[in-house]
């Protein structure tokens, strides 16, 4: 193929636009600012399950109180109601002995229900702890999160914006080629997945960094300036300038 020699120049400019568009897509997918939102959400998804544990072990052991404390008033009531038919003097001397017996059996036992109502008060005392550190490790978590995702917002949002304005340039370029050899060009950049030309610089391709060996020095130089030659390594159109050591 043959196209204007200065148009050949043009196709390094296109080059170095391809070239930072494919240095934005690569920054584009590996930001560190999108893994450090996945790191704060996975802390925080730590901290929202730490929340629900300690909810329900304060709710657990709400529902314990709240039977010991049935119990008791259990007790309590029996307790009373054997006592007033002590004292109501109609009881048997039998009864009374009876009654007696079992007023203490249930001394015992509301004294036990009471110990274990303290036991269960220290228990909900930690719980109730836990609970304020996960959530607070929790709301901690979330402001993480949402200052990552304003960071990773940010960086996304720079390289949009520079995106936008190399492939503006690149188009400008791109109109000032001609069809075919900007479809060649194309058809290269698609298969280097960058460029598809590189400039040929001290004999070497600045595509692939490979220097070009004496035959195919030769026939570069004996082409026609306005001859489209190619690496015969990468596939690149081989731009020539006054420093390509021809
Ligand atoms: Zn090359």
């Amino acid at each position: 193929m043959k196209a204007d020699h200065f148009e050949q120049q043009k196709l390094l400019a296109l080059a170095d636009e391809d070239v930072a568009l494919t240095q934005l897509a690569h920054r584009k997918r590996t930001l560190p600012e999108v893994a450090a939102v996945e790191a704060a959400a996975e802390s925080e998804r730590t901290f929202a399950e730490a929340v629900v544990r300690a909810e329900t072990e304060v709710r657990d052991l709400d529902r314990e109180q709240k039977r010991l404390e049935a119990d008791v008033d259990t007790v309590r009531q029996r307790a009373a109601r054997d006592q007033s038919r002590i004292d109501s003097g109609a009881a048997t001397a039998k009864e009374i002995t009876s009654l007696q017996s079992e007023l203490q059996s249930l001394a015992r036992r509301q004294s036990d229900l009471e110990d274990q109502v303290l036991e269960l008060m220290e228990r909900r005392e930690t719980a109730d702890a836990a609970l304020v550190a996960a959530q607070e490790g929790r709301a901690s978590a979330v402001a993480d999160r949402e200052r990552a995702e304003q960071l990773r917002d940010d960086a996304l949002a720079d390289v949009a914006d520079a995106t936008a304005r190399h492939e503006a340039t690149r188009a400008e370029v791109a109109g000032g080629v001609s069809d075919p050899l900007l479809s060649l060009y194309d058809r290269i950049r698609t298969q280097t997945g960058t460029t598809g030309a590189a400039v040929l610089k001290a004999r070497q391709c600045q595509g692939c960094r490979i220097e070009l060996n004496g035959r195919e020095l030769a026939a570069v130089r004996n082409a026609d300036p306005h001859e489209v030659v190619r690496c015969e390594n990468c596939g690149r159109i081989l731009v020539r300038t006054a420093e390509s050591g021809l």
